[in-house]
């Protein structure tokens, strides 16, 4: 169904979300004057469409060759970015929002505290009725080492330094002012060398793809924590699984997995150093995705600078 400020000539953006009508009754009042259209709509004046809100994944857009703008409303574009018929030349920006910012800083807290204070030797003696007390080391002792010193990496770290962690990252680019933030291979041998636990929130590009592997691992201090939140494909599962095995990594929080939902037979299920989680890191509200989703509209619209774009060439 056509909404409101719909035009039968002019520019379009077309909605390609599950739940198309609820979103364009969001959009709407965000961004007057605006043709907002869901998939079906727009296919009938497919040459008007300009711009593209998408959802993680750019599958259909090929229907709509002049889309000059694409808005995602996830923070991850991997998948977006490797679709090999994206428009050629549009811009592609990503969903950033505050509420899920903070949200993502909360679960890397929470994992890391729940690693740290032992929560799971505690858990696994309450199942044996079994009373016993181990050496709790301080905060400030427990060096904590972040891949990705980006939006959700940068988050995390604060919250992290707020508990009393020493935090350092692993990024791309050198920062000068910053010697917390390490680069290149060399940076990434120390960070792994010297870090008690590890997060990962690195985005999925070719570079990043399967860096936790065998080799990784054996660079890691004995007893690790490893935090999954970045994807699943990240990480080698049969290498991280053979250092779980040999207690090379101590524990395993995983989000993100290859295939999701996770298959019911695989290891991570019932290993007893492995938690599961459904990909639940990072929440948000549906008015904070429309807002930042509207953001980038509007900035598309009046020409100035589109927030939170992906750079094609890097892939993210
Ligand atoms: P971002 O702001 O783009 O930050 C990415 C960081 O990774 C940057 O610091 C970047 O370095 C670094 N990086 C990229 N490639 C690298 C490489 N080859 N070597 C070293 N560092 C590299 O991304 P973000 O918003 O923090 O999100 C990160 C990822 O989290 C997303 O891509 C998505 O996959 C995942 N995510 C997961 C959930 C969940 O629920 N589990 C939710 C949202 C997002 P520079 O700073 O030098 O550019």
């Amino acid at each position: 169904m056509g909404l409101k400020a719909a035009s039968d000539t002019g520019p379009v953006t077309v909605v390609m979300l599950a739940d198309a009508t609820d979103w364009i009754e969001r959009l709407a009042p965000l961004l007057p004057g605006e043709t907002l259209l869901d998939t079906e709509e727009a296919a009938l004046r497919p040459g008007d469409v300009d711009v593209a809100i998408v959802e993680g994944t750019a599958v259909g857009l090929k229907a709509f060759p002049n889309v000059r703008f694409i808005q995602s409303t996830w923070m991850g574009a991997d998948r977006i970015v490797a679709e090999p018929e994206l428009p050629a030349g549009a811009l592609l920006a990503r969903m950033v929002a505050g509420p899920m910012t903070a949200s993502m800083a909360e679960f890397v807290v929470a994992s890391v505290l729940f690693i740290h204070r032992r929560f799971p030797e505690y858990l696994d003696q309450q199942s044996r009725r079994e009373w016993t007390e181990h050496h709790q080391p301080f905060a400030a002792e427990r060096p904590i080492g972040i891949l990705g010193a980006g939006t959700l990496g940068s988050a995390s770290a604060v919250m992290l330094r707020a508990c009393g962690f020493p935090v350092r990252s692993w990024a791309r680019t050198n920062r000068a002012n910053d010697p917390t933030v390490l680069t290149g291979p060399g940076g990434l041998v120390e960070l792994l060398n010297t870090s008690d636990m590890l997060v990962n929130l690195l985005p999925l590009t070719p570079e990043t793809t399967g860096i936790v592997n065998r080799e990784f691992l054996g660079l890691c201090r004995r007893g690790v924590g490893i935090i999954n939140a970045g994807r699943g494909q990240h990480v080698d599962d049969a290498a991280l699984l053979e250092a779980l095995d040999s207690g090379q990594v101590g524990q395993a929080i995983l989000d993100v997995f290859a295939v999701e939902p996770l298959p019911e037979d695989h290891r991570f299920w019932t290993h007893p150093r492995v938690r599961v989680m459904p990909h639940i890191a990072a929440a948000s509200t549906g008015a904070a995705v429309a807002e930042s989703t509207a953001n980038g509209v509007r900035a598309y619209r009046s020409g100035s600078e589109i927030p939170n774009l992906v750079d094609g060439t890097r892939g993210y």
